[in-house]
């Protein structure tokens, strides 16, 4: 079972890379500040709903093979459950379940009317081919579609999933249920009941919260040199929206490698590389490192941006940034976040500096219900509106309860959703 006290990491089942520990010690930690008693920790620490099917799925070669996937719906108090869908190897339950609660507290950190769910498939998609990805899509779909729909559960992309694949599930729950209902998922493509800006919207939320930070702690953009790990939708396109802003990408990498320049990385063309090649190596106006010498680099600015648990008590110690702006979800541990706040690093959380895509999502599944879409600059506006308002709404509670920016968006978070089951009442 989860292990949900402050003081966790003392017990024995302490895991420090179990992501749903790591969100349990920090929900923890904010329902400590906020007294919540012991009852409705209970309920807000515990996923509502939690799906696994098995999807057969006939190979290109004739072979039959079973995938295994999951949905889970941390708590859907708020609205209905909203979270992407990852696609990996090594997806487990625990990872879905942390994903899930994160989604819950950071769709209440921007004020946004959904709980959290999440969902995963266990599988390679560097295996698979195209048709073959499409059949898993569309029988995790049929798997799990009686907990989906517009008004109860509605996934979008994670790692390995993107428009192409919201299109698959979009069609599949419509073929089901007999009426295109493209509010079911978001992330679509434009023509299919997309949003103009949602590719973009982490990415930029991520670039709103750096500028924002560095506001806060007196950096200017022009003098901070950017570290970026990870160049997909979040880290490729925050690296871009960053280098535009001003700011010098010093060094950019994906799983293979990393990019680095100490005078400054031309993002738009090292992201034209990466399309043409797939790859990052051979781009000539870098040197290329291993991944392992990436988060050591000297900078001002760190951005994790790949995948959990990169920040860790092995590497903390090390790190040179003056400011981390989380864009991936979980990449720092409960441990590091002690090491970086003894060190004076200032941490923007996961559940705010990524919020940008949810917020983008939720205006996604506004247009689609509406019929009515909306122009880029209505949807940036909206969008840096909610991203400038989440972030100051989250530096007033670190500083009222004298905590990190992190146990702020948790405290900010948890009383959001606290609020919300003392008017509804628990029913039972
Ligand atoms: P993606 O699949 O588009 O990109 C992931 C990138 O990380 C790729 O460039 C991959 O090569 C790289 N990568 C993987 N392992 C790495 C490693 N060890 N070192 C360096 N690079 C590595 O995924 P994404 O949508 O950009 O998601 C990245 C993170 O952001 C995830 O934690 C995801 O949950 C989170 N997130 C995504 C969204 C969204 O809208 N896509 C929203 C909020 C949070």
């Amino acid at each position: 079972m989860p292990i949900a006290t402050a003081e966790a990491e003392n017990t024995p089942q302490f895991d420090e890379l179990n992501p749903f520990q790591a969100m349990a010690q920090r929900f923890a930690m904010a329902a400590d500040h906020l007294g919540l008693d012991a009852g409705v920790r209970d309920v807000l620490r515990t996923p509502d709903r939690e799906m696994t099917v098995a999807i057969p799925t006939l190979m290109d070669d004739g072979s039959l093979r079973v995938f295994i996937g999951y949905r889970v719906q941390h708590n859907f108090s708020r609205g209905p459950c909203k979270g992407g869908i990852r696609f990996a190897p090594d997806v487990n339950i625990d990872e879905v379940r942390a994903l899930a609660a994160w989604m819950t507290w950071k769709c209440s950190v921007v004020d946004v009317p959904f709980g959290g769910g999440k969902g995963g498939v266990i599988c390679d998609p560097r295996e698979l081919s195209e048709a073959e990805l499409e059949r898993i899509t569309r029988r995790y779909t049929t798997g799990i579609m009686d907990i989906l729909g517009p008004d109860r559960d509605v996934p979008a992309p994670d790692i390995n999933t993107n428009e192409r694949t919201m299109a698959w599930i979009m069609d599949t729950y419509s073929m089901h249920v007999r009426r295109t209902t493209t509010a079911i998922v978001t992330g679509k493509p434009l023509n299919l009941g997309g949003s103009r800006g949602r590719s973009e919207a982490t990415g930029r939320g991520v670039m709103i919260s750096c500028r924002e930070a560095m506001r806060k702690i007196g950096m200017r953009p022009e003098d901070a040199r950017v570290v970026v790990q990870g160049s997909g939708n979040v880290g490729g396109i925050g690296a871009m929206l960053m280098h535009r802003e001003g700011m010098r990408i010093v060094s950019l990498s994906d799983m293979y490698g990393t990019l680095h320049n100490e005078h400054g990385l031309d993002v738009p063309a090292v992201l034209k590389h990466l399309r043409e090649y797939r790859t990052l190596e051979g781009y000539a106006e870098a040197e290329y490192l291993q991944n392992s010498e990436q988060l050591d680099l000297d900078c001002d600015v760190l951005v994790p941006a790949a995948v959990e648990n990169q920040i860790t008590s092995e590497n903390a110690e090390r790190i040179k940034a003056r400011l981390i702006v989380e864009g991936a979800n979980g990449p720092t541990t409960v441990l590091a976040d002690r090491i970086l706040e003894d060190r004076g690093i200032v941490v923007i959380p996961d559940i705010l500096a990524n919020a940008g895509g949810v917020t983008v999502s939720y205006f996604e599944w506004v247009q689609d219900r509406a019929g009515f879409f909306w122009t880029e600059e209505i949807v940036n506006s909206r969008l840096e509106l909610i991203m400038t308002n989440a972030f100051q709404s989250v530096d007033e509670t670190a500083t009222r309860y004298g905590v990190s920016m992190r146990i702020g968006a948790y405290i900010l978070a948890v009383d959001r959703v606290a609020e919300v089951y003392k008017l509804r009442g628990v029913y039972s």
